[in-house]
């Protein structure tokens, strides 16, 4: 490459592509020249820092040696394989997140990333289950596919609308705006559990193939599940013969302390969804991983999803590679330790800036709730509406600070790469301060 200046390149990228989520008219990206570990540089030498890990999935940061040497090496052997074709590094990958998994898991079927991961997570039980209702939360985000965007719960799925019969959304527990005053996070759990319970029965259980969940609340707030709600979801899943579904897409490698977000739960689901942390964005992946039940009844059942790019052999080896990275490199070391301090950090923030009503984190996986009344828990915007792009500006404010990260309604996201250090967090968390100063100051 080489063959554009920085200006020519972000010139081209307005006026030919048509960037996600955004309006075309209203898009400023940064062209970017270099990237190493944490860091990016535009071609006037500004220096940014990535603390949304990208799109929460740059794990390992830029310029990870392992994984590019294995990317070239998979290229000089061949670059792909149609799926039917026994490759070595998508045989070893496979063994190697089944390894990873929980005992219960039996195979996994790999896609490119991680909307198509849940289309076939749905699409395989209602195979296996013979039903065809899928149960969603409001508070989700899956995928903007058309049937993971049907999946999701947020705005994001209203251009999909009246969408697919059949998909049903419910509530997630999301205690922070909640009217009822729970005595404690088991006695919330109960709660909702209940009413799931109660909204299957008028669904008709024998109907429902699946509930899925992401094991924790992603780009809708970093919201944790409290005790015993999984748990209690497992339940009715067990008492009804429904498939428990967790889309790891985000929370899963590392992202949150554990390798997989529901290890903190003490559940076993019967599917699980995965993408962006296995391979890091080196090369796109996805994937679901089945329960040796369900991988098993496809032994004489037709397995009736397929994709070209199933597998694609460079994408399994970044894969290997990048697992064998997070193994050797102790990566869940360095989440529970930087984690604990940017835990520590957020509890400061929420403390002293009258603007922050609530912050949640797990590992390197954070959410700041910006309100405009920390008694009342106004939203700093309303639901659904920022008509005078306070928070775009707040990103801005950030950005001009070299601190690079997205909102969504009124949170802001702090997720950096697994690699960071304290030291590097330290820096970066005083930027958010003085942003959230200005925000108290004039915004407020
Ligand atoms: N599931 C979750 C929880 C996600 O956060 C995302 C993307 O952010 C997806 C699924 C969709 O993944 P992809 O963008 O790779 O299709």
């Amino acid at each position: 490459m080489g063959k554009l200046s920085g200006e020519q390149v972000k010139a081209y990228h307005k006026q030919y592509n048509l960037q996600s989520w955004s309006k075309q008219g209203s898009i400023n990206p940064i062209p970017v020249e270099k990237a190493e570990g944490i860091y990016i540089w535009d071609y006037e030498g500004n220096r940014y820092t990535d603390m949304s890990s990208q799109l929460v999935n740059l794990n390992v940061g830029h310029g990870n040696r392992r994984i590019i040497d294995a990317i070239k090496e998979q290229a000089e052997q061949f670059c792909y394989m149609a799926p039917s074709y026994a490759v070595e590094s998508r045989s070893l990958l496979a063994k190697m997140v089944i390894d990873r998994m929980p005992d219960n898991m039996g195979k996994v079927f790999f896609t490119n990333g991680g909307a198509d991961a849940n289309e076939n997570a749905i699409k395989i039980a209602r195979m296996y289950t013979g039903r065809n209702k899928i149960f969603s939360r409001y508070r989700s985000y899956h995928g903007s596919t058309f049937g993971a965007g049907n999946l999701t719960g947020e705005p994001r799925r209203y251009p999909l609308e009246p969408g697919i019969p059949g998909f049903v959304k419910f509530f997630d527990p999301y205690l922070y705006r909640e009217q009822l005053p729970f005595e404690s996070e088991e006695a919330a759990s109960a709660y909702y559990v209940g009413k799931l319970r109660e909204q299957i029965c008028y669904e008709g259980p024998d109907s429902v193939a699946a509930i899925v969940m992401e094991t924790i609340t992603g780009s809708n707030g970093v919201i944790i599940p409290p005790k015993g709600y999984l748990p209690g979801v497992r339940k009715i899943c067990d008492e009804f013969g429904i498939m428990m579904i967790c889309d790891e897409v985000m929370a899963g490698f590392g992202r949150t302390g554990k390798l997989f977000a529901f290890e903190h739960f003490d559940v076993k689901p019967d599917i699980v969804s995965f993408a962006k942390g296995i391979t890091c964005g080196y090369v796109q992946l996805g994937g679901v991983c089945v329960s040796k039940e369900i991988a098993a009844y496809f032994d004489d059942h037709l397995l009736s999803c397929g994709l070209t790019y199933s597998g694609h052999p460079l994408a399994c080896a970044a894969g290997v590679a990048c697992l064998e990275y997070y193994d050797e490199a102790k990566i869940l070391d360095n989440v529970n330790a930087v984690g604990k301090v940017l835990g520590e950090l957020l509890e400061q923030l929420k403390e002293t800036h009258p603007c922050v009503g609530d912050v949640r984190y797990i590992g390197l996986f954070s959410s700041i709730e910006l309100v405009k009344d920390k008694g009342t828990r106004e939203p700093l915007v309303p639901y659904g509406k920022d008509p005078e792009g306070i928070m775009g500006k707040i990103i801005g404010m950030l950005r001009a600070k070299g601190f690079m990260t997205y909102s969504h309604e009124n949170m802001l996201f702090v997720s950096p790469p697994l690699i960071i250090t304290e030291a590097q967090l330290r820096e970066e968390m005083e930027k958010m301060d003085q942003v959230l100063t200005q925000v108290d100051q004039t915004m407020l």
